[in-house]
This record gives structure tokens, sequence and C-alpha cells, in this order.
């Protein structure tokens, strides 16, 4: 499934002395399959962009195309709730949207609130939570009786269960522990590699997007300023450094290797590609 922007713009408080045009005509597009990052400095726009590929926030000029709904200022709401049903997005820690009195009932919420049959909504529910490897002897119990990272886990697949066909990660990570962090940006790719469902993934972690992500994109101050392959982008320093971006780790280690005169064939994801690259 794509999502198009064609001449997308959206205005904070339109038509008053607070206007403010958060997005400035922009035009690209998602294609299925891939897994993105979203980058660009606080205020740039990224949650804005997000926001409208599921009618949450509407363009206030152009159109956001998803799978073929137009999403207008003026679109109806049976139409926005078509677009919302094929657009999961996970915040910062999803574990606190967790409410229901057991595993399961928890994760069938979605499906059952979107109109499935008790009985499809359980098989969803067990099956994504069999993905993420929530174990069967937890399904009746309280999700608050659960570990941090279980509670995660049973919050994914709440938000697995319902099916979308793009999944949007909005700073996942955020607050987390190291280790927390490297499992929970692991089990998202695991996800994406079992499902080949589209991602894309907002973060300030530019090891994360180099290691994670397909293509990125770039916004500053409301505009898509840059968009390709993610080790070329994140490897023009030129472009890094005039954006003020965090160049990761990796790359860097390549650049000072360059600067020795020792050229390495390809752009390391992580260390380990990386010392391998190296040895070789
Ligand atoms: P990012 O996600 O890149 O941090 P946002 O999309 O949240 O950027 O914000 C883009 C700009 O729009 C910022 O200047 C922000 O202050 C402004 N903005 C965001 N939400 C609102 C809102 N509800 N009302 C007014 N301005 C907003």
């Amino acid at each position: 499934m794509t999502i198009q922007f064609k001449n997308t713009s959206v205005f904070y408080h339109r038509k008053t002395p607070f206007e403010y045009q958060a997005l400035k005509d922009i035009n690209t597009t998602f294609d299925a399959g891939k897994f993105y990052g979203l980058i660009g400095h606080t205020g740039s726009g990224k949650s804005t962009l997000i926001q409208t590929m599921n009618g949450l926030l509407l363009p206030s000029a152009g159109t956001v195309e998803v799978d073929g709904i137009q999403l207008t200022k003026k679109v109806k709401q049976k139409v926005i709730h078509l677009a919302k049903m094929k657009v999961g997005m996970v915040f910062q820690f999803p574990e606190h949207q967790l409410f229901e009195s057991t595993v399961l009932k928890d994760v069938m919420f979605g499906p059952m609130n979107m109109g499935r049959s008790e009985e499809t909504a359980r098989k969803k529910a067990c099956d994504y939570l069999q993905l993420l490897n929530v174990h069967e002897s937890l399904l009746d119990k309280s999700p608050f009786e659960l570990s941090g990272g279980q509670m995660r886990k049973v919050a994914i697949a709440g938000i697995l269960a319902m099916e979308p066909n793009i999944l949007i990660l909005d700073e996942p990570t955020a607050g987390l522990d190291p280790v927390s962090h490297d499992e929970t940006m692991q089990l998202f790719y695991d996800v994406y590699k079992k499902t080949g469902i589209t991602v894309i993934l907002i973060t300030h972690d530019m090891n994360d997007v180099l290691k994670f992500t397909d293509e990125v994109k770039v916004m500053s101050q409301g505009s898509l300023i840059k968009e390709g392959i993610t080790s070329e982008i994140l490897s023009d320093g030129n472009f890094m450094e005039q954006y003020n971006l965090e160049i990761p780790h990796v790359i860097r280690l390549v650049q000072d290797l360059k600067k020795k005169g020792i050229n390495l064939k390809g752009t390391p994801k992580d260390t380990a590609d990386f010392i391998q690259l190296y040895e070789e």
C-alpha cells in the first residue's frame, strides 16, 4: 500500500493571528513494504506529516492519498475512518494505552471495534501475541501484572491485530535504557521482516536510522528537503553538517579511515558489519 502526498500543506490556527504553516507543499510517496526513516529537528513537521496519514489532521491544501483513499480538507468522516483502519500508530510508551482486564481482551479490542466477529478477533489476537512471543499462559492475566517488556509487546500486538497496512513508530524508544531500546527496535524489525508491512520510523537516533531503514526522508521547517537511500544520505557529510544532523557512529569511523587512505567497500549498517568490512 502506498501513501502519496500531493502539494500537501497544513496550517495550524488558520486565519487567526497565530496562523502557522507546519507543512509546506509536500510532494512525496511512501512505497509498500519498505522501512522508512523520517528525520529532522524538533518542530520540523514530522508529527504533523504522520498525523495527516490517518486523518488525525486533514491537509489545509493538497491531498494525502492512503491506498487510493483521498484525504482532503473536505473529506467525509466515513472516509477518514477507512484511512484510520489502514494506518497503525505506535507512540512512546504504548503500554500506557492498555486498559482491559485481560491480555487477550486488550488485544481483541481493536479488531472488535473495527467490526470483526468475536471469533475472528480472538484468532487475530492469538496470532499476533504469538508473533511477538507472548506466552499463551499470559492470555487470561491482567496486562498490569506483566513485566514492562511484556506489557509493551501486548500493546504492540493490539495495534498489529487491527492489521494495518502501514505502521508508524513515533519515537518509540524515547526514554528507554539501552537494553530496552535495542530490544524494542529489534522487535519492530522482526515484525517488519515477518509481515512485510510498510514501516515509518520517526527518531532522533541516527544509528537506528542507519541500521534499520531502507530509505530516509528529511524534514526542515515544514518542508521535505531530501529523500533517498538511507546510507547515501547519512554519509553525505556536507548535507548532514549543513542541517546539523548527527552522523551515525559507524559512518564517522568509515570517514576517518578514508582520511587515512583506507577505503571500505559499501556502507556498514552497524558495528558488526563495520568490523567485517574492515577485516576484509
Ligand atoms: P516535529 O514532529 O518535527 O517535532 P511538529 O509537526 O510537532 O514537528 O511541529 C511542527 C510545527 O508546528 C512546530 O513549530 C510546532 O510548534 C507547530 N505545531 C505543532 N502542533 C501544533 C498545534 N496543535 N497548534 C499549533 N502549532 C502546532
